[in-house]
């Protein structure tokens, strides 16, 4: 077979579009074509991103390796695509229709024929669509195997009475629980589905039920994650197989080329971060950002401000467009650089940076770990509370942030944890020999390094 073609398809976000977008990087890399998939909506930002971001819009070779399409989401106009119950709703209503006519246009056209589909996790129902056309795939799970396994065992969980029939909107136990004596302990009331609201968690829970359904119709379950930081989950349930960490291939701005193009990003990234970085001393400025999602209120974001200011450090802080509020008035801020998107990958490997304030979104957990950088976290919802537990309680490289009795994390609570973390030793020490294995596993002869070697082998038989 020639460069075989591979349909890659994304949940539509942020945090699921990245991974998939650095795994279809890496299959162009070896050899493979690819068909990129967003919804319609994500396209366009996307797309738009990309053409602010690169001075020359000139078709290049690689857009005929990597090819960027869209198929509607099935929700309307003016819908909040940020509404997770509503696009959990419309996905399976419409999404499936959309991509059987995608792939049987595409076949019709004759320029590809489509040999293998790559679904995320919380896509798994495009299995059914490829099998039903006669086409293999995979799934790929953006989030932390632990997530996965959790997601994998709900029938169980039911069947033993730890969460209800209803889908578990009632804990029944207020204890810890272990879905494995290998795994590590969990909150019931941490469960991802219950901190989303109620009605929200169980309808994204329902969808991704209804996903983990088609998980029989592939035996590659990848998981961007690797052996050292969950070996108890991954010696649970080995069929997860470990590609992590899923990275970026390093920015080089002298040869952006197929692979190091800043591809999927939904906001334009600001590279004048990158030069205020160049100006301040190494491991001294606090990279503040909490990802896609996560909204502050007004009063948080004063606190934050403030507490900001307190620390008397270099800080740079994102604040999204959709996030943005009015400035405190005392808030100086002349230490800090404010950006509203930043090159986070980039920006975590500079020298200057010291310490990574998250909310502990997988992506942004595995990129901090690959870097060696430590944490302060900040977690919001959804499998962020078991990420920071992960980080503070396993693996010991970070510091939670606590909240006060309002539920506000306040400005001294920020300025005591910066002090803290910037003096931990230890924290820096485990930092940097994880670090180490982390990345061990995607040089060659690593475990990801193989693992997606033998994936790419089986997908050109
Ligand atoms: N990110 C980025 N620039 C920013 C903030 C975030 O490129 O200013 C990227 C980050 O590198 C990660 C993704 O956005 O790949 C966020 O994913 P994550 O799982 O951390 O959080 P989510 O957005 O899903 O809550």
């Amino acid at each position: 077979m020639g460069a075989p073609t591979v349909l890659a398809l994304p949940y539509p976000a942020q945090g699921h579009v990245n991974p998939m977008m650095t795994f279809a990087q890496k299959l162009v890399e070896n050899g493979c074509k690819v068909i990129f998939v967003n919804t319609e909506f994500n396209h366009r930002r996307v797309v738009s991103s990309m053409v602010k971001q690169q001075d020359s819009s000139s078709p290049d070779e690689e857009e005929s390796l990597l090819k960027l399409v869209s198929i509607p989401d099935g929700l309307g106009p003016d819908d909040d695509r940020n509404d997770q119950a509503k696009l959990c709703e419309a996905i399976p209503k419409s999404m499936p229709e959309a991509l059987e006519k995608l792939i049987e246009d595409i076949h019709v056209k004759g320029e590809n024929r489509i040999n293998f589909i790559v679904a995320d996790l919380c896509m798994a129902w495009a299995l059914d669509v490829g099998s039903k056309l006669g086409i293999k795939g995979a799934v790929l799970c953006p989030a932390s195997a632990t997530l996965f396994t959790l997601l994998y065992n709900i029938p169980m969980l039911i069947d033993e009475g730890i969460i209800d029939s209803d889908l578990g909107l009632t804990i029944t136990t207020k204890k810890r629980i272990r879905i494995s004596p290998s795994m590590p302990e969990m909150d019931p009331e941490d469960f991802f589905w219950l901190n989303m609201g109620g009605l929200t968690g169980k309808k994204v829970l329902q969808y991704l039920l209804h996903c983990a359904r088609s998980l029989h119709l592939t035996q590659w379950w990848l998981c961007n994650t690797t052996h050292e930081l969950e070996p108890g989950t991954l010696l649970f349930l080995p069929k997860i197989i470990p590609i992590g960490p899923l990275l970026r291939s390093n920015d080089n701005d002298n040869n952006k080329s197929a692979t190091t193009k800043p591809m999927g990003q939904f906001w334009k990234e600001d590279d004048s971060c990158m030069s205020w970085l160049d100006e301040q001393p190494h491991g001294s400025v606090l990279y503040v950002a909490f990802g896609s999602f996560t909204l502050f209120d007004q009063n948080q974001f004063n606190e934050l401000a403030l507490g900001l200011d307190l620390t008397n450090r270099p800080f740079l802080w994102v604040i999204r467009e959709d996030n943005k509020m009015a400035y405190p008035h005392e808030f100086q801020g002349h230490k800090g650089k404010i950006v509203n998107w930043a090159p986070q990958q980039k920006v975590l490997s500079h020298p200057a940076i010291a310490c990574f304030l998250t909310h502990c979104g997988w992506n942004s957990t595995m990129e901090g770990l690959s870097i060696g950088v430590p944490f302060l976290c900040w977690p919001y919802f959804g499998d962020q509370l078991y990420n920071k537990e992960h980080i503070c309680d396993e693996l010991k490289v970070g510091l939670g942030i606590d909240k006060d009795e309002n539920g506000v994390v306040s400005r001294g609570e920020l300025k005591t944890k910066v002090e803290q973390i910037f003096n931990d030793e230890n924290i820096k020490c485990r930092c940097v020999v994880l670090k180490e294995k982390v990345m061990k596993n995607i040089a060659k002869g690593g475990t990801s390094y193989e693992n997606f070697k033998s994936f790419v082998k089986a997908i050109k038989e």
